[in-house]
Order: C-alpha cells, then sequence, then structure tokens
C-alpha cells in the first residue's frame, strides 16, 4: 500500500516515528517535496483565506501526494502534553482539507493523543489496521517507531559564534526553510550562531510558565514563553528572533506575554505570510544584528568606564 505523509505542519519533529512505523509494516511511504512555490500556490488556492501560512502550506503538500497514494495520513493531533492541547487548526485540520480537497483518497482522521506510549499506540492501531491485518507486527513496528524517535536528536544548538541567538517560534516555522526562508543560513552568515528552545532543559521552561497567573492552555504557547523568558532572564545570549505566523492566535496572545516579561531584552519578531518579501526579512534582520552589535558594545564601554572609574 502507498501511503502519503504531507510535508508539512509537525512532520519535522516526528517523521522518524511515522514513517518507521510505516516502512515496518511493508508500506510504500510517499513524502511530499519540500516546500515551494508551487505547494505554496496550491496551499493558498485550496486553502480558506483566513488560515494562517502552514496551514495553508500543509494544504499544498496534500495536492502534491493525494493522487500518487492509497492512504493520506491528515495529523490530527490534539495534545503532546497532559492537560494541554496543540492548536484549534489541528484538531479542525481534516475537515478543513476534506470540505476544500476534491478528489481525495482514503484518509486516516483519528484523532492523535500522545501524551503517553498507549494512548499513541491506540492511534498507530488505528492506522496499523488500515495497511495489515497483522496485530503482531503492528505491535513490532510501533516499538521500532518510537526507538527511532528516541534516537532522533531534533533542535539547534550552534557553537563557535561571538553573538548568538535564540530562535523561538512553532517547529514548522522554524524547520521549513521556504516558510524562514532559510533564516538559519543568513544568521550564520552574519557570524550569528543559533540555539532552539529543544537544547534546553524542560524544568527550566516550566519555572517561568509556573510565574504566569494562568497555566497556558497550548503547548506552542508554552515552550515559546517559557523558553523566551528563560533565556532573557539568565541573559545567556544576546537576543531572540520570534518567527511568527501572521493569523496566528496563538502567536498574538504569547508575545504580549513574553515582551511584558523581557523588558528591554532585544526581540526581534517576524511575522511570516504567502506575501512576505525576502529583502524586507534580510533588511530587519541585518537591522536587528546590528543593533545587538552596538548594544554590545555600548555595555562593553559602559563596563570599561566604570572599571577605570573605580580604579582611579
Ligand atoms: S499554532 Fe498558529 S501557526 Fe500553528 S497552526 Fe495554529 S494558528 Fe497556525
Amino acid at each position: 500500500m502507498k501511503v502519503g505523509v504531507p510535508k508539512g505542519l509537525l512532520y519535522y519533529k516526528y517523521y522518524p516515528f511515522i514513517e518507521r512505523f510505516l516502512i515496518e509494516l511493508d508500506a510504500e511511504v510517499i513524502t511530499s517535496r519540500d516546500t515551494n512555490n508551487n505547494i505554496l500556490n496550491a496551499g493558498v488556492k485550496y486553502c480558506v483565506d483566513e488560515a494562517c501560512l502552514p496551514i495553508k502550506i500543509f494544504h499544498g503538500h496534500i495536492i502534491d501526494i493525494k493522487d500518487k497514494c492509497d492512504l493520506l495520513i491528515i495529523p490530527r493531533i490534539m495534545r503532546v502534553h497532559p492537560r494541554e492541547f496543540i492548536c484549534p487548526k489541528f484538531c479542525g485540520l481534516p475537515e478543513m482539507i476534506i470540505n476544500s480537497i476534491p478528489n481525495m483518497p482514503k484518509v486516516i482522521i483519528e484523532p492523535i493523543y500522545a501524551t503517553n506510549e498507549n494512548e499513541l499506540y491506540n492511534w498507530c492501531k488505528k492506522l496499523g489496521k488500515m495497511i495489515t491485518k497483522d496485530k503482531r507486527k503492528i505491535k513490532g513496528a510501533f516499538t521500532k517507531a518510537l526507538e527511532e524517535q528516541r534516537n532522533f536528536k531534533f533542535g539547534i544548538k550552534d557553537e563557535g559564534y561571538k553573538k548568538n541567538i535564540a530562535l523561538v517560534g512553532h517547529p514548522y516555522n522554524l524547520y521549513d526553510t521556504f516558510i524562514n526562508m532559510n533564516i538559519l543560513k543568513k544568521l550564520n552568515k552574519l557570524g550569528v550562531g543559533v540555539i532552539t528552545e529543544e537544547y534546553m532543559e524542560e524544568e527550566k521552561i516550566n519555572l517561568e510558565v509556573e510565574t504566569l497567573f494562568k497555566r497556558p492552555f497550548w503547548t506552542f504557547a508554552r515552550n515559546s514563553y517559557g523558553f523566551t523568558t528563560a533565556i532573557a532572564k539568565n541573559n545567556e545570549i544576546d537576543g531572540a528572533i520570534y518567527i511568527s505566523s501572521f493569523a496566528c492566535g496563538i502567536d498574538s496572545v504569547v508575545l504580549e506575554l513574553i515582551k511584558e516579561k523581557i523588558g528591554d531584552f532585544p526581540l526581534l519578531v517576524l511575522k511570516v505570510d504567502e506575501h512576505t518579501g525576502e529583502g524586507g526579512l534580510d533588511t530587519r534582520i541585518e537591522a536587528f544584528i546590528d543593533m545587538i552589535e552596538r548594544k554590545n558594545n555600548n555595555e562593553d564601554n559602559i563596563s570599561t568606564f566604570r572599571k577605570h572609574t573605580s580604579c582611579s
């Protein structure tokens, strides 16, 4: 059986799991191509206007493979942490797609609750049954897929750069180089190293989140808030760039909370949608790095001045 896996949304984080699971079931995995202009245009054409860019792009990935597979996975990911949800758009993703894109193949739209192994296995059993009747094979495939995911190193931590910034945002905005116009390469070229939330200990993130008057309902909000405010507090690095999707409700709330907490810690918010131009993005990044450099130089001058005046 040919099973389609769209290369959008949380694909970047969980592809080792899903691909290994399908391979172990002897399915042929059909992955869509890396995001490109055709995929974007198809997504914009079929998706509702109000959706954010990652959801539009996901529609484009569906168009890219829907006619090449017998079964298509539309990941309705509900939870990856207890008592939290991913995003309302993830919850309704299958309905959005089925109602907007004609001539769809067979799809799996069962909700995925991945807060523990048992819950995830329940979803895998449903998918597995659509491919094989062999229950032992499904169990074996699940074990191998879990192992593959556990061995997968995810996240960015550059070393050896004089200036370093935190790159914040949803995984698809950070790891889809079409959406972020290859921001990692641009920053490295400017002599700036990058760190992402995966390299911060969970406890540090949780400590920050606990200071909020209300527990965040959305996992993305919890991670972005905890990571950015912890980095700002510990003054570990020079600044943060938040890649935000235009029309993302979660981002609009969490960004206000972050700004309120971090004071004058340098933060650049890059809002992306299908109209974002690379030239404008480059200019904003360069100006931000320039600003960080000037700030650092000023601080160096002030501390040298203090040292001299206290000596004399
Ligand atoms: S969290 Fe925001 S960017 Fe991600 S799918 Fe939901 S609305 Fe879109």
